[in-house]
């Protein structure tokens, strides 16, 4: 165990956690960071092009991205650990993290920066495809669909607004779902169902997903009857929810129904004095990259001025 005590441990090291470290460092605030060992660097390790996040006009590829994002925050002098925060305590002035070899760590703050995780399919081929065919993001992806025919894999109003919003870019889009009847909102239904691009693919699973590099059709299972029939596509959408990784806050934070850390609007500040959270652990509705690390900005210049007030 260290005795010392940080001024700031960042738990994250996608674009929120490391532009909180590049901003927190800069401050002079010595940051500690948790990178997470399975998933350092966050999502965007997961995938190939990246051409919506500002400054690199011919668009990036996500890990490259990441690599910046991880010099720029070490060139200023931020540590990291490429290990799993298995518990926290953040009650009180001085906040303990705890790592799962039973090594601690002591700070006066903290962001909460871990992300959330995008339902799979568990489909074979589906890690191997992702970025390549297979995406999560409709509106990261879809402008490298055009005139393709897309699918979709969902039943709420996440799915439906990803298919409306692919209806742009593809030529066809089909909507796949476990059920015969959807579960969005009837907005979003009456307004999938008046798009004469959307077709639907009713009691229906995704069985198989087909292509070596790159997507090459998919096989999808009636779930009534079990029959298998293939289905033409170079594009998967999958919209069937996200999961923020808030397990190890539960009794430390307020989270909302859905397992989001709840922030007071207009700033990153949770119900715990001193502990602050940024990107997707928070974000319901817009979950990009360059959202993230805005976010990831402001929770690392609300810790510092935090900490100038304890001072
Ligand atoms: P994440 O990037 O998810 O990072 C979370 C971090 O927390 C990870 O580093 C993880 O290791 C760490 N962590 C979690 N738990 C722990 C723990 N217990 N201890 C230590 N560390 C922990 N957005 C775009 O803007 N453009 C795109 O083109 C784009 N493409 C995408 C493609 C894919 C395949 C996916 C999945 C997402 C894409 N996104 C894209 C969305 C974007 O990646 C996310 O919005 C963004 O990464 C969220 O950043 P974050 O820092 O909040 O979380």
């Amino acid at each position: 165990m260290s005795d010392d005590v940080r001024n700031l441990i960042i738990i994250g090291s996608g674009p929120s956690g490391y532009t909180a470290a590049i901003y927190a460092a800069r401050a002079n605030l010595n940051p500690l960071v948790f990178e997470g060992s399975v998933t350092a660097g966050g999502a965007l390790m997961n995938t190939t092009d990246v051409e919506n996040f500002p400054g690199f006009e011919d668009g990036i590829m996500g890990p490259e991205l990441m690599d910046k994002l991880r010099a720029q925050a070490e060139r200023f002098g931020a540590e990291l650990i490429t290990d799993d925060v298995t518990a926290v305590d953040l009650q009180g002035d001085i906040k303990t993290v705890s790592l799962a070899d039973g090594k601690t760590y002591k700070a006066k703050a903290v962001v909460l920066a871990m992300g959330s995780g995008y339902r799979k399919l568990e489909v074979e081929g589906e890690d191997r495809l992702s970025g390549h065919g297979v995406s999560w993001c409709a509106t990261c992806d879809g402008f490298f669909f055009r005139e393709q025919n897309i699918v979709v894999v969902g039943g709420g109003d996440s799915a439906l607004e990803e298919a409306t919003f692919l209806t742009r870019f593809a030529s066809k889009v089909t909507l796949v779902h476990r059920r015969g009847e959807l579960r969005a909102s009837k907005i979003m239904q009456d307004r999938a169902f008046a798009n004469d691009k959307i077709e639907y693919a009713w009691n229906s699973e995704v069985a198989e997903i087909h292509g070596t590099d790159k997507l090459e059709g998919l096989t999808l299972r009636d779930t009534v009857t079990g029959e298998l029939r293939k289905l033409d596509a170079t594009g998967l959408f999958i919209a069937i929810g996200h999961d923020p990784r808030s397990e190890l806050l539960k009794g430390q934070v307020e989270l909302d129904d859905e397992g989001y850390v709840l922030v007071k609007p207009g700033t990153t500040e949770t119900n715990v004095r001193g502990v602050f959270a940024s990107g997707d652990l928070v974000d319901h509705t817009y979950r990009q990259a360059i959202t993230a690390a805005g976010t990831g900005c402001a929770a690392s210049l609300d810790a510092e001025r935090y900490l100038a007030d304890i001072e």
